[in-house]
């Protein structure tokens, strides 16, 4: 294998597939050229527990963030007050989110609208980029991130699944998209054409271990020491040079998240 060195942007530590066994795992990142990490907090319940998971290791950031299809566990005045006093106390806090819509699933519709948009005032109040989860709902939250958009720092489209025409419309409001490892699945056709519109300088990758192995470890639990497979992918379909496309990507995860430059 080659020396790149890469940054995972989406992890779930606190899924129980990871949590249990986290220091082996991060420790098992590091030996393969994992230079950085998000932990993505999705269920505000949890934060502490994220928290502290991650709290000893400098090269993993975290979000705080409740995701849409938690939105019934908790209303949203005890949301608010959370997001706020985390964010007003942590500086490890690197973005709000997961948030989003996602209408896969039989969740409360105005529920999650109303949990997006108080995702994204407290991601303006507090100058933080927001991390956005997206199924089956590019109609609905197009106007929300539109209206945002000039309040809020970044978007981020998380595992970017949508489709070409979706692609257009963030490219205007000039989001940034993880590409995960859904891409290396056979049936992932389709999207793998649209991924070509996306602008390389607003692309970064991610695992979203435990969830989402790429091929061929497809069924098995996923890791960030996976998270290679999906540049390599990527690159076979843009036809990029891979240490270069590791480094843009490196770049923008930094940029995205106002961190130094490894
Ligand atoms: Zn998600």
């Amino acid at each position: 294998m080659n020396n790149i060195k890469l940054i995972d942007s989406h992890v779930n530590f606190g899924h129980e597939l990871l949590a249990e066994n986290s220091k082996n795992i991060i420790q098992e990142s590091i030996e393969n050229n994992i230079i950085g990490m998000l932990c993505v907090n999705s269920n505000l319940l949890e934060f502490s527990n994220d928290l502290r998971i991650i709290s000893d290791y400098d090269l993993i950031d975290i979000t705080i963030g409740h995701h849409p299809n938690y939105v019934n566990q908790m209303n949203i005045l005890d949301m608010e007050s959370l997001l706020d006093k985390n964010l007003s106390q942590n500086s490890k806090i690197v973005a709000v989110g997961e948030t989003g819509l996602d209408f896969y699933y039989d969740t409360d519709k105005n529920k999650q609208i109303e949990s997006l948009e108080i995702h994204l005032e407290k991601a303006s109040q507090f100058s933080k980029p927001v991390l956005i989860h997206m199924r089956d709902s590019e109609d609905e939250i197009f106007p929300i991130l539109k209206k945002f958009r000039q309040r809020v720092p970044q978007i981020l489209v998380h595992c970017f699944t949508g489709t070409d025409e979706f692609a257009k419309k963030c490219i205007d409001l000039d989001c940034y998209y993880s590409i995960s490892g859904i891409i290396t699945f056979k049936n992932a056709v389709k999207l793998r054409e649209t991924i070509k519109k996306l602008p390389i300088n607003r692309v970064i990758f991610e695992t979203d271990s435990p969830y989402l192995t790429p091929d061929p470890h497809r069924g098995k639990v996923n890791y960030p020491k996976y998270l290679e497979l999906i540049l390599i992918k990527y690159c076979e379909i843009l036809s990029l040079d891979l240490e270069e496309m590791a480094s843009i990507s490196n770049d923008n995860y930094n940029k995205l998240f106002s961190k130094i430059v490894k």
